[in-house]
């Protein structure tokens, strides 16, 4: 069985009668990461007494992507064998550093056109 549909009955499940058709959660779902649908499902199952709307759920699909991301680039980085946890020590005197070209890319990029800011 597809994850949509299994995601789909389990709302259905925690939500007797209130979720709306079902051909319009596929649609909204259809571009989502598997993991991240089926995370955000649990996660309103968990916290909601109510069945969201289909645009409550989007937005937590996108904060949930984000934290995925997140994971995924510290992953990236923390077995990355370039650098430093994401560094590059470019001045030994100065003791100063710039984002990895290996596992931090868009960093790196910003950091070569001159852009990019520490956070
Ligand atoms: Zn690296």
């Amino acid at each position: 069985m597809q994850i949509q549909l299994k995601c789909f009955d389990r709302l259905e499940a925690a939500y007797p009668n209130q979720t709306t058709s079902q051909e319009q959660w596929m649609n909204s779902w259809k571009d989502l990461d598997n993991a991240v649908l089926s995370r955000t499902v649990d996660w309103f199952i968990k916290n909601w007494a109510k069945c969201p709307t289909l645009a409550q759920f989007k937005e937590v699909t996108l904060d949930e992507q984000k934290r995925q991301n997140k994971a995924f680039l510290k992953d990236l980085t923390d077995s990355c064998p370039k650098c430093d946890s994401g560094w590059i020590q470019v001045d030994v005197i100065k003791d100063t550093f710039r984002p990895c070209d290996a596992c931090r890319v868009e960093q790196f990029n910003r950091w070569q056109v001159g852009t990019y800011r520490p956070s």
